[in-house]
Order: structure tokens, then C-alpha cells, then sequence
């Protein structure tokens, strides 16, 4: 009875694996023609200085117009693009539609302001990421402290004596880095002191659990080892007042989230750099 049993289970198992394999291969498939054929696209999200109440940078996020499924969420595609190793190419794609976009907003002479861009796990580790970063930057004449690149906490911990290397060259290049969804992983404190970074991202799993205790204390203590390093803090996630009103409080150097603003069209992007999120907070005297 067991070897049948377990005979059972085998090929039940093997069944799965199949329809995952073969979900993963028509996602594949998908992707290679949504990317063909111009199905991606940006959206920016304002991330807002809590000491003036304006925006003073934009994180690029890819979205996906699927003529059927209609909007595949990036958490839906981006780990696909990740094992088959077409996060490369939709990197790059990302990267030259940023360019695209800054030359547009520049011809309007905004406020200057950063963009964030998240980078990949198999996008950081490619040997080439600098050089990659050095000729858009060279190319596009983009100054380069203009741009952030949002690296996990993962991404850069594992290994990260190599990383340091890796990290410097990019630093060397100008641009700044951040370590996003910050608090998920497993820091090395003594690594984060020896990492050129510049900005820490608090994930948004802890301003979701702010009213906690829990939650507000590992917020505090991210705040109090920002402060400690010198870097920048910026809270993802920011759904209502309550969160806005307690990093405020709490000195948080920049929000981003929901509350403030959806990923917008970078058309509307000239309005929000307009606007002031806190002006409640900020009456004009
Ligand atoms: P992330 O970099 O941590 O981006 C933050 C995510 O939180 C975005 O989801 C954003 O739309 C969402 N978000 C912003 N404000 C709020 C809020 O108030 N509440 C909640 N619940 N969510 C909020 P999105 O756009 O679906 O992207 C998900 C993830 O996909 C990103 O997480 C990032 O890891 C990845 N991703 C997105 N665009 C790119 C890209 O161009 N390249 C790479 N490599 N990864 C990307
Ligand atoms: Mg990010
Ligand atoms: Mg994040
Ligand atoms: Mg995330």
C-alpha cells in the first residue's frame, strides 16, 4: 500500500511541477513578446521631503499591459524575469526609458529632483552592472547624483565582501544607493558601516504594522541606526495620517506610499512636483 502511495504522491507532485514549469514557460513566452512589442511601461511614485512637504524624488515602476490578462502586477512577473534571466533586458529597458523620460521632464525645466530604480538581484550581480550604469550615464548626459539605485538587503548581504567592491564602483560613478525593503533580510551591522550607501528604505511590512508595538519599535530602531550611520531614511507604504503623523514625528526624512500619491504617468509627474503633500502640515504664512 505504502509503494503505491507513495507512487501516487510522486506522480502528483511531478503533475504540479509540470503545470508550474509550464505557466513559467508561457509567462517566458509572454514576456519576451509583451517586451517585443511595447507592453511595459514606467509609472513614477512621489517620495515626499517631510522637512518642506515637496517632492524631491520619483521611483520608476514597471508595469505590464498584458492585452489579455490586463495588468500583471510586477510581483507576478518581475520573479519570472528573475529565473529565466530576462531581468537583464528588461533592466536595460527600464534604464532607457528613464533616460526617455528625464530628457522630457527636463525640456520642461522642473525642479530638479532623483529617480529611484529598482535593480535586481541577477541585475546586481552581473559583472557588468557599473560599466552598464557608466555608459547610460555618459550617454545621457544625467548627472549622475541624480540617479538612485534601490538594491535589496538580500541582494547586497549575500557575499558581501565582494559586494563592497562592487558597491564602490558604482559609488565611484556618482549615483546613489539605496538598500530597499530594509529590515526583511538578515544586515550585518558591520557591513552596512563598511557599505558606501546613502539611503536606507524601510520596508512597508513595518509602517503596515505601526500601530503595534512591535511594528513602532522596529521603526525606531531603523530610524535610530539611520541617524546613527548618517544615512538617509525614507518609509515605504504610508496608507494614512496616522503613519504619515508618526514619522513625521519621529524624524523621518522622506515618505512615500498611497497616501501621498499613486504610481502616476510621467505626464503627471510636472503636477506633483507642484504640489505640496503637507501643506496642511505647512500653512502658507
Ligand atoms: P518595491 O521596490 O519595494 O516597490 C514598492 C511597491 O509598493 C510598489 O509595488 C508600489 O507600487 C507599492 N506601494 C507604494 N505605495 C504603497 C502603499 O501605500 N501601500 C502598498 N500596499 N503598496 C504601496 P509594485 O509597483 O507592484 O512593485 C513591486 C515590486 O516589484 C517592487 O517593490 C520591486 O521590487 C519590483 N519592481 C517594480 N518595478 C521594477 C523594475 O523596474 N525593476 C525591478 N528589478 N524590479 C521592479
Ligand atoms: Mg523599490
Ligand atoms: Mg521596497
Ligand atoms: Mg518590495
Amino acid at each position: 500500500v505504502a509503494k503505491a502511495e507513495g507512487r501516487a504522491c510522486y506522480r502528483f507532485y511531478n503533475e504540479e511541477m509540470n503545470a508550474q514549469a509550464v505557466e513559467q514557460l508561457k509567462m517566458e513566452e509572454e514576456l519576451r513578446h509583451g517586451m517585443q512589442f511595447g507592453e511595459l511601461e514606467l509609472r513614477y511614485q512621489p517620495q515626499i521631503e517631510t522637512s518642506t512637504g515637496s517632492v524631491v524624488s520619483l521611483e520608476a515602476l514597471v508595469r505590464w499591459k498584458h492585452p489579455l490578462r490586463g495588468m500583471v502586477p510586477p510581483s507576478e512577473f518581475i520573479p519570472v524575469a528573475e529565473r529565466t534571466g530576462q531581468i537583464i533586458e528588461l533592466g536595460e529597458w527600464v534604464m532607457a526609458e528613464v533616460g526617455r523620460h528625464c530628457r522630457y521632464w527636463d525640456s520642461l525645466q522642473l525642479e530638479p529632483f532623483r529617480v529611484s530604480v529598482n535593480i535586481s538581484p541577477l541585475q546586481f550581480n552581473q559583472s557588468n552592472l557599473s560599466q552598464f550604469i557608466r555608459d547610460f550615464i555618459e550617454s545621457s548626459s544625467f548627472a549622475p547624483h541624480r540617479l538612485e539605485l534601490e538594491l535589496t538587503e538580500s541582494a547586497i548581504m549575500t557575499d558581501a565582501e565582494t559586494n563592497i567592491v562592487k558597491l564602490r564602483e558604482l559609488k565611484e560613478i556618482g549615483v546613489d544607493l539605496a538598500v530597499d525593503d530594509f529590515g526583511t533580510g538578515y544586515s550585518s551591522l558591520s557591513y552596512l558601516k563598511r557599505f558606501p550607501i546613502d539611503t536606507l528604505k524601510i520596508d512597508q511590512s513595518f509602517v503596515a504594522d505601526l500601530s503595534s508595538p512591535d511594528g513602532a519599535a522596529i521603526i525606531d530602531a531603523i530610524l535610530a541606526l539611520s541617524k546613527t550611520l548618517n544615512l538617509r531614511v525614507i518609509a515605504e507604504g504610508i496608507e494614512n495620517e496616522e503613519q504619515m503623523q508618526y514619522l513625521i514625528r519621529s524624524n523621518c526624512e522622506l515618505l512615500q506610499g498611497y497616501y501621498f500619491s499613486q504610481p502616476v504617468y510621467p505626464e503627471e509627474v510636472p503636477d506633483l512636483l507642484r504640489k505640496n503633500f503637507l501643506a496642511q502640515l505647512f500653512p502658507r504664512h
